[in-house]
């Protein structure tokens, strides 16, 4: 059996019709930029959430930074994030000026360590980004808690979480201003590259809207110099499509992972994952641990199973971030996960078959 680590395709089949229809409605009213799917987009998006404002952009790197440089963010400033994330989280950072302040990660949910944040903030700091890695939201109620003591915002990174919660509450609709990734291969994706920040803070979005349109909303007029971050309207039509069918793919990936859950109990060393509580896993990554990570990848991928590491070096001990001295002694957590994470084929469309093969190859690696 040959498995796939995701499967777009198996995707785009369940939605064909309806899919191409509304790729050719674009193409039929040359709708390419902004306008009417995209507009349609943002609306529906923020309601999805139940926030006032959405704003489509051209990837969720683009958002992160957007909110940022909206909210003043800039040289002479700290941002506080996790240690264990993809690079965009803590590029962005840098992108606006300010510097980067990483915080190591909880042993359970890799999500950000809120008991160590208190001892990274210095009067610079600006703001916090917690990161709801893998689709498990961080701890957020002690990151909320500090950011109104010390007056910082919080943004969240939802790039992996759509639909998340986190005591109830959905994630992206607790911090100031929340970034969203429709990456293909993201749990909501798009044909192509797309992003959005959402908020319900109507002067935020404003400035966002500005800063991410050459910094202007009116055609003519520049209140600042921005960039060009524009959700195009294919993507707009392919989310459009997709957006309504959300809700019962997080559950199809939530069954995958019980399956998986269930399978892999007690093989080996495995840890799976573990769903803090009060917490609903959205499952975009499930990503399980081993001291025999490399053998075991390597014993997967000759039985046609591929795996992913999400992501072999955190961020800190990355050559982009040598500059800042750090060691390893400083981010224990993410420095013992790095080298034995490992992440599983698992996507809505997976079959109970697809799932036994995967969980099967596990178990025989470990018997031999
Ligand atoms: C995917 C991702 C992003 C960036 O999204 P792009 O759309 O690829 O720019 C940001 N943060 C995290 C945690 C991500 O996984």
């Amino acid at each position: 059996m040959k498995i796939q680590f995701v499967d777009l395709h198996a995707q785009y089949l369940t939605l064909k019709d309806e899919m191409d229809a509304a790729i050719a409605a674009v193409i039929r009213d040359s709708a390419y930029i902004r306008g009417p799917f995209v507009d349609k987009f943002e609306k529906d998006y923020a309601a999805l959430f139940g926030v006032s404002h959405c704003l489509a952009c051209a990837n969720g790197t683009d958002s992160l930074y957007i909110a940022m440089k909206s909210m003043g963010v800039g040289p002479g400033d700290e941002v506080i994030t996790t240690a264990h994330s993809w690079i965009s989280t803590s590029e962005t950072i840098s992108q606006t000026g300010a510097r980067v302040v990483f915080v190591d990660t909880d042993p359970d949910t890799y999500t950000i360590n809120p008991a160590l944040i208190a001892a990274k903030i210095t009067p610079r700091t600006k703001g916090i980004i917690p990161v709801h890695l893998y689709g498990q939201s961080a701890d957020m109620d002690p990151i909320l808690a500090l950011a109104e003591k010390h007056n910082l915002w919080v943004m969240e990174d939802c790039a992996q979480a759509h639909l998340a919660r986190y005591k109830g509450r959905l994630t992206g609709t607790m911090g100031r201003v929340a970034s969203f990734s429709f990456y293909p291969g993201k749990n909501l994706g798009a044909y192509g590259d797309a992003g959005a920040a959402i908020t319900n803070d109507a002067e935020l979005a404003r400035r966002m809207t500005c800063f991410a349109r050459h910094g202007g909303i009116k055609k003519g007029e520049h209140e600042i110099e921005g960039i060009n971050s524009r959700l195009d309207g294919l993507q707009a039509a392919v989310l459009g499509v997709k957006l309504p069918h959300l809700s019962k793919w997080t559950e199809a990936r939530q069954r995958v992972a019980a399956r998986y859950n269930e399978l892999l109990a007690g093989v080996g060393d495995l840890v799976t994952p573990k769903v803090a509580e009060g917490r609903d896993h959205v499952y975009h990554l499930y990503v399980i641990r081993t001291e025999r990570r490399d053998e075991l990848m390597a014993f997967l991928k000759e039985r046609g199973v591929p795996t992913v590491l999400n992501y072999p070096v955190a961020l800190p001990f990355l050559q982009a971030y040598a500059y800042l001295g750090h060691t390893t002694a400083d981010f224990p957590v993410a420095y013992a996960h790095q080298s034995r994470i490992l992440s599983l084929p698992i996507y809505p469309e997976m079959t109970e078959e697809m799932i036994a093969y995967v969980a099967e190859q596990i178990k025989a690696f470990f018997r031999s």
